[in-house]
């Protein structure tokens, strides 16, 4: 897979303490924070401690053990904030933009978690 990670992107910097976070859950593999710039009412990002630089290379390259705990946290997360459709939530959407079409602006692999509000047929 031929990618180049930069140590020195911001999420990379979050998760070595140099830059604050508001965090709302942290596993062994994956911390989750609030987005500094929230588009709903609840605007979570999920993001993987190994160096990935968006959902293909984490797809391609992450253990099992690393996808399993990252989607069960995503999961566990929008489930906890009162999204999840199954325990009478509204419901939630994810978003992992990946690349330049995508206007991927974080080189590093992260899903968006929004609810709160009726979010439209698509957001684009
Ligand atoms: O998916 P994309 O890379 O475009 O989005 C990155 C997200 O990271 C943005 O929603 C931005 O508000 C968020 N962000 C953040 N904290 C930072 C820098 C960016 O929550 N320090």
């Amino acid at each position: 897979m031929a990618y180049d990670y930069d140590p020195e992107n911001i999420f990379a910097r979050i998760l070595r303490g140099e830059i604050p976070n508001k965090t709302v859950l942290e596993t062994e593999h994956c911390l989750a924070f609030h987005d500094i710039r929230a588009q709903a009412p609840t605007h979570v990002l999920v993001i993987p401690k190994g160096a990935y630089v968006n959902f293909d290379h984490f797809g391609a390259e992450a253990s099992a053990e690393e996808i399993v705990d990252f989607n069960r946290t995503v999961a566990r997360i929008a489930r906890e904030l009162g999204a999840a459709p199954g325990e009478g939530g509204a419901g939630y959407r994810l978003i992992a933009n990946s690349g330049e079409n995508a206007h991927q602006e974080v080189p590093h692999m992260h899903i968006h978690i929004l609810a709160g509000r009726p979010l439209g047929r698509m957001l684009v």
